[in-house]
């Protein structure tokens, strides 16, 4: 373990003078100094003044097997003695790789049998927007360009992934989106339903899916993509009855379905992925995230049947990455794979742990403050409001409480993320019922704390 030398102050410092963050206000962080966090193990990340942090979002949603697991670190370090890098293009493979993406294609839907690796869930994403184009130019259908994604969306933050994405703020810098993206409402019916039966919202979300194909027109359109359940947009779980429609929708009109497993994959549903989970067959779903455990950066998109056998007989695809298939990656992502399987730990989230969190989670629900409290899997949200029965908003800017609550989340030692006012949690998928009583009691003080605040605020 490596203690730094500095103190937090210092570290500090250093990091307001040279560090530019992502998605970050910097002027708002270097006025108050960046928390620094220094190592890690198991479900606990550790900070500069030695605080012991319950890390409730898995890094950033990727730490599946938690932190420390010696062996990965063995895998890497093998792999790099025996070959650091070498690339992929020009005819040329090397064991990782090949490895790597024979066992991923053994586990996903049997449909799915090649994998295009990548860097990241955005560069997976950028690849998905060309090879679906690309798809349609090789079917003789070069007019069919149109992707349809949806509002509050979050593909990634490269071009075209902030583009697929319905994010507003990420839009409105840097002339975003690029052509040929069209989004259509979000299947969210706690912020969006207002009276409606969930079952029925869900229906009229998908639907929207067919009027934009029909206004569009159906020989323009080449692809829908959605994330099983939305993460960055606030753990947004569809109605039971929105992924069969929008499914029917697709094969009906010959449409590729895109399904972005970025967070949903490896485990994190309880399923290997949410397409599995909502009985979905996606044509390509990129990946990243829980693929490595975040242990090293990398993505890829898995590619469907249909589309592969497109692509094998097209010509060249003139699109890659130096780091496509990067072997030192692909050796964590690989030992990755083996500890999921060995640990079972899709099959856990979905039969033991769960549940169990999900049970606790929902007893949040009766505080006075949450006007729903909903999980799938082990990636949950609480929708902060000061009036239950009727789902109003604050009295303040959207955002204001939920960053209040975030803040004190972390003076209990516990990490949550805020999403306007939903809390968000994905936590490691090994975290045990001792830790989840943990969670959950930090949670509950959380919004004790948030409460009496927003009351003496006069935020309600
Ligand atoms: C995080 C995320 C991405 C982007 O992945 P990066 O590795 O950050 O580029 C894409 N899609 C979804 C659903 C994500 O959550």
């Amino acid at each position: 373990m490596t203690t730094p030398l500095l103190s937090t102050a210092e570290l500090q410092a250093l990091d307001a003078a040279h560090h530019v963050h992502p998605f970050t206000d910097t002027g708002a962080l270097n006025s108050k100094g960046s928390r620094i966090i220094t190592r890690a193990e198991g479900v606990y990340v550790y900070d500069s003044d030695g605080n012991r942090i319950l890390d409730g979002m898995a890094g950033l949603w990727c730490v599946g097997i938690g932190y420390g697991r010696e062996e990965v670190v063995e895998a890497v370090a093998a792999q790099m003695r025996e070959l650091p890098y070498y690339n992929t293009f020009f005819q040329t493979s090397h064991p990782p790789a090949l490895a790597l993406a024979a066992e991923l294609t053994r586990i996903t839907p049997a449909h799915i049998n090649h994998v295009f690796f990548t860097g990241s869930g955005s560069e997976a994403n950028d690849t998905v927007v060309r090879m679906v184009r690309h798809y349609w130019a090789l079917q003789g259908q070069p007019e069919r360009q149109i992707i349809i994604a949806r509002k509050n969306a979050y593909h990634g933050s490269t071009m075209a992934g902030a583009s697929l994405g319905g994010m507003s703020a990420l839009h409105a810098q840097g002339g975003l989106p690029i052509p040929g993206i069209h989004h259509i409402n979000q299947p969210y019916w706690y912020g969006e339903g207002g009276d409606t039966d969930p079952a029925a919202f869900g229906l009229a979300r998908a639907r929207e899916l067919e009027q934009a194909i029909q206004t569009l027109g159906a020989d323009k359109v080449a692809a829908f993509i959605g994330e099983p359940v939305q993460g960055a947009g606030g753990v947004v779980i569809p109605p039971g009855s929105y992924w069969p429609e929008i499914q029917r929708i697709c094969d009906e009109y010959g449409i590729l379905l895109v399904a972005d497993e970025v967070i949903t994959g490896f485990g994190r549903t309880g399923a290997w992925f949410g397409a599995d989970y909502y009985g979905i067959t996606p044509d390509l779903m990129p990946i990243a995230k829980g693929l490595s455990s975040g242990y090293l950066p990398i993505g890829g998109v898995l590619v469907g049947d249909r589309v592969f056998d497109a692509l094998a007989d097209g010509g060249e695809f003139f699109h890659g990455f130096t780091y496509s298939g990067h072997p030192a990656t692909c050796a964590a992502a690989l030992k990755v794979l083996e500890i999921l399987q060995r640990e079972q730990l899709p099959a856990r989230v979905k039969n033991h742990i769960g549940p169990y969190l999900q049970r606790r989670w929902r007893e949040l629900g009766e505080h006075p403050l949450i006007g729903e409290a909903r999980m799938v899997g082990l990636m949950g949200a609480l929708e902060l409001t000061p009036d239950k029965a009727g789902r109003a908003p604050f009295k303040v800017p959207k955002g204001t409480v939920g960053l209040l609550c975030r803040e004190n989340s972390f003076s209990n030692h516990l990490i949550m993320r805020h999403v306007g006012d939903t809390m968000i949690i994905a936590p490691p998928l090994v975290i045990t019922d001792a830790e989840v009583d943990e969670l959950i009691e930090k949670a509950r003080l959380t919004l004790d704390q948030t409460y009496t605040q927003v009351k003496q605020l006069g935020y309600c």
